[in-house]
């Protein structure tokens, strides 16, 4: 069975997320997150990349950015940018985007959490392939800050096991971690 992978959509949650001291806030958007994570969209072709914000001026500035590269002067001085940055949709909760793939889908996504950390019920990449295989839309969902609070990685439908590097070490940059999933999940293997 072959996974399609436009039924997978990554979701870049600015909130709700941790700071250092553990309290729940509302993060910055930032371009390297953009860019990096919709070429990453592009390269899995994925159904889309939703960038979740729910302050109006941060995906007010994240809109002007993705449609310069989309529409503007940039989609004709770099064409392979644009094409990436299509993917994304600028959203200010997770419900939006929820509403938008069942509409599109005829079902409602599940949504599974990531965290350097390991969750209760964290299914390896082996069975998530399995769910994929079965064909629901699904929302790969990343944390920015200090990660994704536990109430938001408890009420997601699963957890995707940790990514592992040698030693106890394993905070990636959210770019890194998108990016090592995805090939896990969906990339060839030569
Ligand atoms: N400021 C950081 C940056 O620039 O990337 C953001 C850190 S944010 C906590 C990193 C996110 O990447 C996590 O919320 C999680 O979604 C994912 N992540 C990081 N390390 C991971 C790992 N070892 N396994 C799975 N996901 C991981």
């Amino acid at each position: 069975v072959v996974i399609d992978s436009s039924r997978i959509y990554v979701a870049l949650m600015h909130h709700p997320v941790k700071n250092k001291a553990g309290d729940v806030v509302t993060t910055a958007i930032t371009n390297l997150d953009l860019h990096d994570i919709a070429r990453l969209a592009r390269t899995y072709d994925l159904g889309g990349y939703y960038v979740v914000n729910p302050m109006p001026a941060q995906r007010e500035l994240a809109g002007r950015i993705v449609s310069h590269w989309v529409e503007g002067f940039g989609s004709e001085y770099n064409p392979n940018r644009c094409d990436a940055l299509r993917k994304i949709s600028v959203v200010g909760t997770l419900d939006e985007a929820k509403a938008e793939i069942a509409a599109m889908h005829g079902s409602a996504p599940r949504v599974v959490a990531t965290a350097a950390r390991q969750a209760d019920g964290a299914v390896g990449y082996p069975a998530m392939r399995r769910e994929m295989e079965a064909g629901g839309p699904l929302i790969l969902a990343f944390g920015t800050g200090w990660g994704l609070t536990d109430d938001f990685i408890n009420g997601c439908d699963m957890a995707l096991m940790p990514v592992s590097g040698r030693g106890g070490y394993n905070h990636l940059p959210v770019r890194a971690a998108v990016a090592i999933i995805l090939d896990r999940l969906l990339g060839e293997r030569a």
